[in-house]
């Protein structure tokens, strides 16, 4: 059963390459963000400079930093 699992991982990223980083997510990734800020939001499976994201978890991601992304703006 497990090994069947991780095949099914392998085989993910095999055919797409870019799947979610979110941990226990295999979704298909829609956007690519900036490790720093996505760390606030989610977890994730392993340490990255920048995070795929999949649609759902995007959207997540840019409810959630709105205010740190709009202060960054303000800093420039
Ligand atoms: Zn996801």
């Amino acid at each position: 059963m497990e090994k069947r699992k991780h095949y099914k991982y392998y085989l993910n990223h095999t055919l797409w390459k870019k799947i979610c980083d979110v941990a226990g997510c295999n979704e298909k990734s829609f956007q690519t963000v900036p490790a720093d800020l996505a760390r606030k939001v989610f977890s994730f499976k392993e340490d990255k400079t920048k995070y795929h994201l999949c649609k759902a978890h995007y959207k997540e991601y840019k409810k959630n930093t709105k205010k740190e992304r709009e202060t960054q703006r303000m800093d420039w």
